[in-house]
């Protein structure tokens, strides 16, 4: 059993691969042996890896979650904001979050992508959805990318936790240059 913060370790690790006790430490606001401790449990837990210093996300070994897993990175696909990409043969590809799903739709087999409302948890159509980009929300992949079906929200979320409000063709662009692509990525 995981405590919330060793959860939010967890996602940290996820977005990060990697965390030092002292990245643990200053992130969450803990002191050095509670660092330590939830360390110690994740690695318990099976979910990390020790390392030389601190933890590493252990890598998927359990092929039984595949349909859980993003396609494009490998995490797990984040329940807080799936991305699910349709390609034109009807098959699905689920992205771990926006990030990953914008990372891939720009690819030609794409014919349409749903992204889940960061709010509602509903699921909208991504090319007509508001995105927030960068902002101060670690949800998962770096740069954070939340998905919002209003722009209002998108906006009053920015008020809060910054970063900058995109359709979703400003929100590739920005993606690909941030990540320094050449241009869009393979989606399958
Ligand atoms: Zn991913
Ligand atoms: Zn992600």
């Amino acid at each position: 059993m995981l405590t919330d913060r060793q959860e939010k370790i967890l996602e940290w690790l996820q977005a990060h691969r990697t965390a030092s006790i002292e990245e643990i430490r200053a992130q969450f606001a803990v002191s050095t042996a509670t660092a330590y401790r939830d360390a110690r449990a994740l690695v318990q837990s099976g979910m990390a890896l020790k390392t030389n210093g601190g933890v590493r996300l252990a890598p998927p070994n359990d092929s039984a979650h595949a349909e859980s897993k993003c396609f494009f990175c490998g995490a797990p696909v984040n329940d807080r904001a799936p991305f699910v990409i349709q390609l034109q043969d009807g098959s699905q590809r689920r992205a771990c979050c926006p990030h990953c799903g914008l990372m891939s739709i720009s690819h030609p087999k794409v014919a349409t992508a749903l992204a889940s409302d960061f709010l509602y948890g509903r699921m909208v159509n991504a090319r007509q959805a508001t995105f927030l980009f960068g902002s101060s929300v670690d949800l998962c992949c770096a740069p954070s990318v939340l998905c919002f079906a209003s722009e209002a929200d998108a906006q009053r979320f920015q008020a809060g936790f910054g970063g900058q409000v995109f359709n979703l063709e400003q929100a590739v662009v920005e993606l690909n240059r941030v990540m320094s692509l050449p241009g869009p990525s393979q989606a399958a």
